[in-house]
């Protein structure tokens, strides 16, 4: 399968996701969790979603694998619109997810052979008990479990943790699924396995034509494993592009925050606290209840003008499928963005009142 198959496998469409939640004394709100996504994966691509805890990247996955109904936009699957009555079982036979903490994705009272052979007999009925049998082997080896006849009759909390997200990926490959949507599947393991299972990820990719979405805020993970790269902040979209694009020449002061707060021994810096000796210069993301008008990003941002805080920004094309929401483009402003770091920026930033 070629990842240059311009075919999405499965889409968002322009989604919105809102919660309404009740507070104290009874009051309502409304959290704006997702706001106009639109993400496409094609067959054989794997997509890294970034952002910052609270950004919305897990709540648009969980709209991809049909657990919330968006509020507004449309879901496809293989270019049809998914509609609210679909079979589940039927949609998950295409789409799987895979959770960050393996022990909670995983039954504890059951041996990982039911675990496999209970997805087995949802999704394959016509395989008989030797046939499942044979295949749970064969998944387990598959994903470098062995000996897999030992594995298989293990239970859950006798494995270590990579083990154990490695049955959730077998599990989620007993379905053959066409897409797989890792939520920061990786992030619970000890760093000495992740790059073996960013190598699974792979190696899957490259055998089934798996597309993949993978969900994190580890930007040198996703420069690792993935073709292109989607950034998300508060809810929103800001900059999506191939991924050697993007990290080498960010178009989008939040994409440019990321990435240089991001660990980076060639850079010689990348830890937040190195880099921004003042807490504050960092600020905190916003709140998804009331959020930021025009640019979300705005009261955090160093290069922020006057139109910032007022009109959303428009999206702006870079060419081979980069693009940005940013009003540095729109102004001719945008070689500002690699003239400075953003912690340089912000020394200089000009006050909010100031600039309107
Ligand atoms: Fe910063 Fe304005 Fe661009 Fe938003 S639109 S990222 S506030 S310069």
């Amino acid at each position: 399968m070629n990842a240059q198959d311009d075919t999405p496998v499965l889409e968002a469409r322009a989604v919105s996701k809102h919660f309404t939640v009740r507070g104290a004394l009874g009051r309502t709100s409304v959290v704006r969790a997702v706001e106009d996504a639109t993400v496409r994966l094609r067959p054989g691509q794997i997509l890294a979603l970034v952002g910052e805890s609270g950004s919305g990247k897990t709540t648009l996955a969980r709209l991809l694998a049909r657990f919330y109904e968006p509020t507004s936009g449309e879901i496809l699957l293989r270019g049809r619109t998914v509609s609210a009555g679909r079979d589940a079982r039927a949609y998950h036979a295409d789409v799987q997810l895979i959770f960050q903490d393996p022990f909670g994705s995983l039954n504890p009272l059951h041996r990982v052979r039911y675990n496999l052979d209970r997805a087995l007999r949802l999704h394959h009925k016509s395989l008989d008990a030797g046939a499942r049998r044979r295949r749970v082997t064969e998944l387990l080896e598959r994903v470098s479990l062995t000996p897999a006849e030992d594995i298989a009759e293990k239970f859950p909390h006798e494995l270590s943790g990579g083990q154990r997200q490695r049955v959730v990926i077998a599990r989620a490959l007993a379905v053959e699924p066409k897409v797989l949507l890792g939520d920061e599947p990786i992030s619970m393991l000890d760093v000495s396995i992740r790059l073996e299972m960013l190598n699974l990820l792979q190696r899957l990719r490259e055998e089934d034509g798996l597309a993949l979405l993978y969900i994190t805020h580890d930007i040198a993970g996703a420069r690792y494993l993935c073709d292109d790269i989607a950034v998300m902040y508060a809810g929103q979209m800001v900059e999506s592009g191939p991924k050697e694009q993007l990290i080498a020449a960010p178009q989008h002061p939040y994409t440019k925050l990321l990435i240089e707060s991001s660990p980076d021994p060639e850079r010689g810096f990348g830890r937040r606290e190195e880099l921004f000796k003042d807490a504050d210069e960092l600020g905190e993301p916003p709140s998804l209840v009331d959020p930021p008008t025009g640019c979300r990003f705005h009261p955090r941002c160093p290069f922020a003008m006057a139109e910032c805080a007022s009109k959303a920004p428009p999206r702006t094309e870079l060419g081979g499928g980069h693009w940005t929401r940013c009003w540095l483009h729109a102004k001719g402003r945008a070689g500002e963005l690699a003239q400075t770091t953003h912690a340089a920026a912000m020394t200089r930033r000009v006050p909010q009142e100031a600039a309107q």
